[in-house]
């Protein structure tokens, strides 16, 4: 009977959801979400009784997994507090959670910008670094994604930014490193590093380094491919925008708050960016919320006059309230440390020794929770799995019962910081099943 009950549900949410909604990234003909019916720690399901293990956190921002009752709780106690603040105003849970995001970072980034998401932070980030430096040129990486915006669309690297082009002048592009599909012929990730960073050194040449603002990276790559960078490359471009008074603003939407096993993911690195932005896993996206974290000397720019720059809805007290008990939960339950230990012990070696027993997989890759397989059908041209088998993968996934992100050829297996150990075992397996099944139909 409950079946019968889940089925109208379902039957009824999608039909609604294909006349009414419009869908992000979407050809919209041929949609037909999941309708999602509830979640539990690493886990959520349908309303037909389908459950699934979390291996996409959503759009890889519950690091905190579902329904976090702690998180919950925060909502609720602010909405019956407080549940709305005007940026003119402050309130409690805006100054705790400013400050204890700029706890995570070293002395002298200690002034927080709150938005409602990756893409706002984006843009601000931007402006601040024009704002400061009075310089109008900005340098992003080819193969990243900095939010569907104008601003932030011209710093993307990738297709995506094609529908919103022309875009805003000022934004160029350079090759980041990426050993696997090296721009520059390298066999080594020693290689790799030097020949991007002198590749980077002639760019900012090129287009005159008194002119440049900014240089903005992921710090690990996500959407794109994983692309984690070699040891050095970082702290190069850090040497690269010191020698010109160029600010360095680290992307952290998708690699911060535990993905890659550190608060945010430079930190492993040891490098210090002038700004870091952030959104996603500051408080696993379950109020819209994200920022930018700006040094004292960039802030100090508008101390006298005003910052050109605001939101009705910065510093939200439901998002601010939930980032409070995010942080607070991740840095009592070890969450970080634990997501750098899964990565390290169970799901790297898992996935990487399921890569060489099938002949479809090219390379494995990641840090922490944030780990992609990538399918080639040649393991010497490195041609991409075709769109089609992609999908079949997909499909073969959800049969076994685990749900990654698929983007291009690539699963990207990046579940929640909290997936056990044993889940995390239970993802590889079932990935393994799934890609024997469609071996099996394609050979
Ligand atoms: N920057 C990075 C690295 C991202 O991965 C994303 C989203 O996936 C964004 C920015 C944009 O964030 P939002 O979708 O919250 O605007």
């Amino acid at each position: 009977m409950s079946n019968h009950t889940g089925q109208d549900r379902d039957d009824r949410i999608r039909r609604l959801t294909r006349r009414h909604v419009f869908t992000s990234w979407a050809a919209q003909g041929g949609i037909d979400p999941v309708p999602l019916a509830g979640g539990e720690g690493a886990w959520f399901w349908d309303h037909l009784g389908h459950r699934y293990l979390d291996f996409c956190s959503q759009l890889v921002n519950t690091n905190l997994g579902y329904q976090h009752p702690r998180l919950t709780q925060a909502i609720h106690e602010a909405a019956d507090g407080l549940a709305m603040v005007a940026p003119a105003f402050t309130h409690e849970a805006r100054a705790e959670a400013a400050a204890r995001i700029a706890g995570l970072t070293p002395d002298g980034l200690d002034k927080v910008f709150f938005t409602t998401g990756g893409t706002e932070a984006n843009e601000h980030a931007l402006r601040m670094v024009r704002g400061h430096t009075g310089r109008h040129k900005v340098l992003s990486a080819y193969r990243s994604y900095h939010g569907g915006t104008a601003g932030s669309m011209a710093l993307t690297g990738e297709p995506r930014r094609w529908g919103a082009e022309p875009g805003m002048p000022g934004v160029v592009h350079f090759w980041g490193p990426h050993l696997y599909r090296s721009e520059f012929h390298a066999q080594t990730p020693e290689q790799e590093r030097e020949r991007a960073l002198e590749h980077l050194r002639h760019a900012v040449a090129a287009e005159g380094p008194t002119l440049i603002a900014g240089i903005i990276l992921e710090s690990v790559v996500g959407t794109n491919g994983v692309i984690v960078p070699p040891d050095g490359y970082l702290a190069g471009v850090r040497e690269i925008c010191d020698e010109h008074g160029i600010l360095l603003i680290a992307d952290e939407v998708m690699a911060g708050f535990g993905r890659c096993g550190e608060w945010f993911a430079h930190q492993r690195w040891g490098i210090e960016p002038d700004l870091i932005v952030f959104a996603k896993g500051v408080n696993s996206g379950y109020v819209p919320l994200g920022g930018v974290i700006l040094s004292n000397a960039i802030a100090a720019t508008w101390d006298e006059v005003p910052y050109t720059g605001g939101l009705t809805y910065s510093g939200h007290p439901l998002a601010c309230a939930t980032a409070v008990a995010a942080i607070d939960v991740m840095a009592q339950d070890g969450v970080v440390e634990h997501a750098r230990r899964v990565g390290a012990e169970v799901l790297g070696p898992g996935l990487r020794e399921l890569g060489t027993r099938h002949a479809g997989v090219g390379d494995v890759r990641g840090i922490g929770v944030m780990w992609a397989v990538e399918m080639v059908t040649d393991l010497q041209t490195k041609q991409p799995w075709p769109a089609d088998r992609m999908k079949e993968l997909h499909a073969a996934c959800r049969a076994e019962g685990i749900w990654p992100l698929v983007v291009g050829n690539r699963v990207h297996m990046v579940p929640p910081c909290v997936i056990t150990d044993d889940e995390a075992q239970q993802g590889v397996a079932a990935l393994d099943r799934a890609l024997a099944a469609v071996e099996d139909r394609t050979t």
